[in-house]
């Protein structure tokens, strides 16, 4: 049992997701209902009335008696909750002004305000959740597409917890095997040892693998791939970047962890969340290299993961549109021949040639034709097919993907190790550290400061 002693109750305005105009003043914690029922009036104090139930009433100040919010007061108690303690959650109508009146009162009459991420710090502190779950939470919180958000309740609901946890089984396996023989050793079973050592290592190096894999595909759903469009002047970059923009969903969010002025704007291309890279940003840089110099434009373009460069079907290829191809030389890159409608002026031979691995597609924005093609080639060059199981269990932190890739280098150690006739307390050492280190993607064996570190990132409320 992972609880630190007795907490405070903590309060906090925690809206639910695509609900705006509803607001929920959210307790937790020892004092949570009582705390409640010194700002509530309604038919019977809250103290008195059955777990999970919701209870209309009135949220008043007892101070002046004034009523401040008519609302609908479930109570939660412990332990079958979010937290594991007493929850209390007050839904407001009112709007902003009326939820943050109501919450003041919470706070005046016994609770505290909650830090970010303190709710589910205190549902992974009591035991209710691991370290990836909780992850996932703050995954959720940001997931920018379904899909994506697919990815994180699938991570909440356990998913990758439960194949950590069959790796890290068979490492178990593999030590205990191996203490069986230092225990012993005339016993003599250090063939068959380093024989399992190989089997279940080579297992685990796989697993790992294949978590990995979906690594690149998990932080595009989550971070959004960022993209530039680039071309000449007046080949149809704006027309293009307001198709993508008036088809899909576009999506705009402040980033966390950065000035809150800050705004980006996605689009959802049939799941591929694209993070149109400071949108204002390209309408301005309309002519990169002569704005930016060619050095600069390299970096942006480089720093990109995804360029779409724009061509004008109804002219000749310049020095200028080569110069871009060399551009984006090597890059994940589509080539949009746009203007169709009109006369033939380019040679798509030349630019097929010019182009390589990447992707052609011709389009006349103005007639919104291609533009089908392109999103389909934006999902291929991303997904391959891959996207539509939606049970793959994408492994898309950043914190865990170094931790696999660490788990990944011991067993792989302990293999050549085991190979080249090392002792095998020796080859044991590596499997314990890759056990430890597969450990922390869960949250076993993490560092308290660690800890405060990731719940900090947390939006408040949750
Ligand atoms: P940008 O300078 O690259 O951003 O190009 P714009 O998107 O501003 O487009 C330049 C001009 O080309 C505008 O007048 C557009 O209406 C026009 N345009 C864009 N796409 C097409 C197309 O597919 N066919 C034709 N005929 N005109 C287009
Ligand atoms: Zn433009």
């Amino acid at each position: 049992e992972r609880r630190h002693g007795k907490m405070d109750t903590i309060a906090a305005i925690s809206t639910p997701m695509g609900e705006g105009a509803i607001g929920i003043v959210r307790l937790s914690g020892e004092q949570a209902v009582p705390t409640a029922d010194k700002i509530y009036a309604g038919k019977r104090p809250l103290m008195e009335v059955d777990s999970h139930t919701i209870n209309y009433g009135h949220i008043k100040d007892p101070s002046t008696g004034e009523t401040i919010e008519e609302a609908m007061v479930s109570v939660l108690r412990a332990p079958k909750t979010y937290t594991k303690e007493d929850i209390i959650e007050i839904n407001c109508h009112g709007g902003l002004t009326s939820v943050n009146r109501v919450l003041q009162m919470a706070l005046k009459h016994g609770a505290r305000l909650a830090e970010p991420g303190e709710f589910t710090k205190r549902a992974f502190l009591n035991g209710r959740i691991d370290l990836s779950q909780a992850e996932a939470v703050m995954d959720l919180i940001r997931a920018k597409t379904d899909r994506a958000m697919n990815v994180a309740m699938n991570q909440v609901e356990g998913r990758l917890s439960n194949q950590i946890q069959t790796l890290r089984q068979k490492l178990l396996e593999t030590v205990a095997h191996v203490e069986v023989n230092i225990d012993y050793p005339e016993y003599d079973a250090e063939e068959m040892t380093l024989e399992m050592i190989r089997e279940k290592g080579t297992e685990v190096a796989e697993g790992v693998q294949q978590l990995l894999t979906t690594a690149h595909q998990g932080k595009i759903l989550r971070e959004g791939l960022s993209t530039v469009i680039i071309g000449r002047p007046n080949v149809g970059k704006s027309s293009l970047l307001n198709s993508l923009v008036h088809e899909n969903k576009a999506i705009v969010t402040d980033v966390p962890g950065t000035t809150r002025d800050v705004v980006e704007e996605y689009v959802n291309v049939r799941g591929v969340p694209l993070r149109l890279l400071d949108t204002a940003g390209i309408r301005e840089t309309e002519d990169i290299v002569e704005r930016l110099g060619v050095e600069r434009s390299r970096k942006v373009v480089k720093d990109a993961e995804l360029a779409l460069l724009v061509l004008n079907y109804n002219e000749a290829l310049t020095p200028s549109d080569e110069e871009l191809f060399k551009l984006i030389d090597g890059q994940d890159a589509i080539i949009i021949v746009n203007k169709t409608d009109l006369d033939k002026k380019i040679s798509l031979d030349e630019v097929r040639q010019l182009a390589g691995d990447q992707p052609v597609i011709s389009t006349s924005l103005l007639q919104d034709e291609g533009v089908d093609q392109l999103e389909e080639a934006i999902r291929t060059l991303f997904f391959e097919g891959e996207m539509e199981g939606g049970d793959m269990s994408y492994v898309s932190n950043s914190r865990h993907i170094a931790l696999l890739e660490q788990a990944k280098s011991y067993v792989e150690e302990a293999l050549s190790a085991a190979e080249s006739g090392m002792p095998i307390d020796m080859v044991q050492i590596d499997i314990t550290r890759a056990w430890e280190v597969l450990g922390e993607v869960i949250g076993d064996s993490v560092h308290e400061s660690l800890i405060d570190q990731l719940f900090s990132q947390f939006c408040l409320g949750k």
